[in-house]
């Protein structure tokens, strides 16, 4: 099956991202939880901020 992101022919892998399904081959699967993980935003924090100002 083909990876969603690099288009590569080769075994992937189910994933859900924010609710939407995406099939990664195992390299685009991992890069993309680094991206995801350092894009996640501290919703909680940037409440915090807002209320703050
Ligand atoms: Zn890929």
């Amino acid at each position: 099956m083909q990876c969603e992101k690099c288009g590569t022919d080769r075994p992937v892998h189910y994933c859900d991202v924010d609710g939407f399904d995406y099939y990664l081959c195992v390299r685009c699967s991992t890069e993309w939880d680094a991206v995801r993980d350092a894009q996640a935003p501290p919703s909680a924090e940037s409440v915090g901020r807002s209320s703050a100002l």
